[in-house]
């Protein structure tokens, strides 16, 4: 075995959004300790996007490996808990469902803890699969703990994310980085150098001032100046499947409690959000403009808070789909320049940190590897065909035909992979899942279930358990988890004794 050829001595991240500074503070830490230069370049003249509020549970993961002490981070960026997505109207109006994180009660003799529930339901035993499920349960009765403090108990499997403030978390990612020498420069980059083989070779900002790097990472949000621009990789278009290609954004104050979950509410042109922080609630509409204006969705959106409005209403364009490699030459997209789905189940953050976690594991040096750099892409693609097929999910199980817009979701085509899944999960309640998959079961079980899409049968291995004695065993697990869960404080309580200091 050789010593590294040749690594990379300075990287140069371009754009200063979550994307950017999350980057900055991952190559940062990696690298404090050693001489290779991490600049980050960000420009005055065009703002961050400002509204990934919603986060997934390996958030939690990211922020411990960085080292960033969780209480802090929530006091400092105003975050909530979350505790999962609640569906209201998607699958007609007036019904809603859960969409948790964590485990769905624990297997019994060996068998998954959904198929004995299957099983049950089979046999006449009504009870809903949210009735099992921790988080949901916490969810409805508005309280939060930390899982890990209740070892043993019906509630340690739980999983919980955060609501953040997108503006405050970019500022506190940009200080966290900073102190572990990340170099920010404020500039505009007006030009990109390529050299001979197309590698990129350095920016030069609108100063006149040239910043030379070994690697390059594109953060510069949905202009893609390095990926895109300068490198000219082809944007793969996924409208066909997922047609939705705007957003109005507005904020608002908080006029209830803090819910530990985010609200997602089916609309006529597509559905709206609504993220409660502590200190505002975060709101949107996401739309398909072929079927709705910009200011009826923005009059559906203002009729859809409870608040007041702390800003004007802002409509955000996007384009859904990804660059079909987002790692090529000597440059990694990341954030909306890598790609965008829109922000049905919070993944974008997410995707940033787990593209970083997949970099560091295949990390290059100067030298161009095809292989490293395939591999990298294949996976990237694989985790972006995943959610795809996961978001279209939550449309064509619609029973909706009130409007245009959701009566076009009964002929729209899906992809195969997805018809695959659905197939597949007929026969006897199964799931495809690859290896490293983003979503757990729990997630395509609670929208599988929320939107009413029932297997044919229960796996027969099952038939080796005895009804009634699984009901029993079903029933006592129910019983603990409310009393469990009715033992815990508010969220708000949560809140107040878990960042004193800012309630
Ligand atoms: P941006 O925030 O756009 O940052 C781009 C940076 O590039 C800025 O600093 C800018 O100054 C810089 N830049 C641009 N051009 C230049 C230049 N020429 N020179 C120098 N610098 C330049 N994600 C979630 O995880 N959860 C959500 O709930 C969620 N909701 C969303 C809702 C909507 C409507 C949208 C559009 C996105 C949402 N996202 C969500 C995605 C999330 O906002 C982004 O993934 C995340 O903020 C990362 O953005 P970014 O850093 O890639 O880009």
């Amino acid at each position: 075995m050789q010593i590294t050829q040749d690594p990379i001595k300075k990287f140069v991240i371009v754009g200063g959004g979550t994307a950017g500074w999350l980057a900055g503070a991952t190559l940062g830490n990696i690298f404090k300790h050693s001489d290779v230069e991490v600049e980050l370049i960000e420009s005055e003249d065009v703002n961050i996007i400002g509204v990934g509020e919603a986060t997934i549970p390996p958030l939690i993961d990211t922020l411990e490996s960085l080292g960033i002490d969780l209480s802090e981070f929530i006091s400092a960026t105003q975050a909530s808990f979350k505790w999962g997505i609640k569906f209201e109207n998607w699958y007609q109006e007036g019904h809603s469902y859960f969409h948790p994180f964590g485990e769905l009660g624990k297997r019994i003799d060996g068998h998954e803890f959904y198929q004995c529930w299957l099983k049950l339901k089979a046999h006449g035993d009504n009870t809903p699969l949210m009735a099992y499920s921790p988080e949901a349960v916490l969810a409805e009765n508005m309280r939060f703990f930390v899982p890990h403090q209740a070892m043993n108990t019906p509630l340690s499997g739980a999983r919980f994310a955060l609501h953040l403030d997108a503006v405050l978390a970019g500022k506190y990612l940009r200080n966290f980085a900073q102190s572990i020498g990340v170099k920010r420069t404020v500039g505009h980059v007006e030009l990109v150098d390529k050299t001979l083989d197309g590698n990129i070779a350095s920016v030069t900002l609108s100063s006149g001032h040239t910043i030379a790097g070994d690697f390059f990472i594109d953060c510069s949000g949905f202009n893609s100046l390095l990926i895109g621009n300068a490198l000219n990789t082809d944007y793969q278009d996924w409208s066909e499947y997922l047609p939705c290609n705007r957003a109005v954004v507005v904020q608002t104050t908080l006029s209830e409690d803090i819910a530990p979950y985010t609200i997602s509410r089916a609309q006529e042109a597509g559905w709206s959000w609504h993220i409660p922080l502590q200190h505002r609630m975060g709101n949107g509409y996401v739309y398909c403009d072929k079927y709705i204006s910009d200011e009826q969705a923005t009059a559906t959106l203002m009729k859809n808070i409870s608040g007041k409005a702390l800003t004007p209403p802002r409509v955000i364009p996007f384009r859904t789909g990804l660059r079909e490699q987002v790692w090529h030459k000597n440059c990694l997209a990341l954030g909306l320049a890598q790609g965008f789905l829109e922000p049905l189940e919070s993944t974008a953050i997410h995707l940033v940190s787990k593209s970083l976690a997949l970099f560091v594991r295949m990390f290059p040096t100067k030298q161009h590897n095809a292989i490293l750099q395939a591999e990298f892409n294949r996976r990237i693609h694989q985790d972006y065909v995943e959610i795809r097929d996961f978001l279209v999910l939550h449309y064509c199980t619609t029973k909706r035909s009130d409007s245009p817009f959701w009566q076009d979701w009964q002929h729209r085509p899906i992809p195969q992979t997805l018809q695959q899944r659905i197939n597949f999960f007929a026969q006897q309640g199964g799931l495809l899942r690859e290896t490293e998959a983003l979503f757990q079961a729990t997630s395509w079980y609670a929208v599988l279930d929320g939107m009413k899409v029932n297997p044919l049968s229960y796996n027969p291995t099952l038939d080796a358990l005895d009804a009634k004695t699984l009901h029993k065993s079903l029933n006592m697990g129910r019983t603990a988890l409310e009393q469990c869960v009715l033992k815990q404080p508010s969220h708000l309580q949560f809140l107040q004794q878990y960042c004193p200091a800012e309630n």
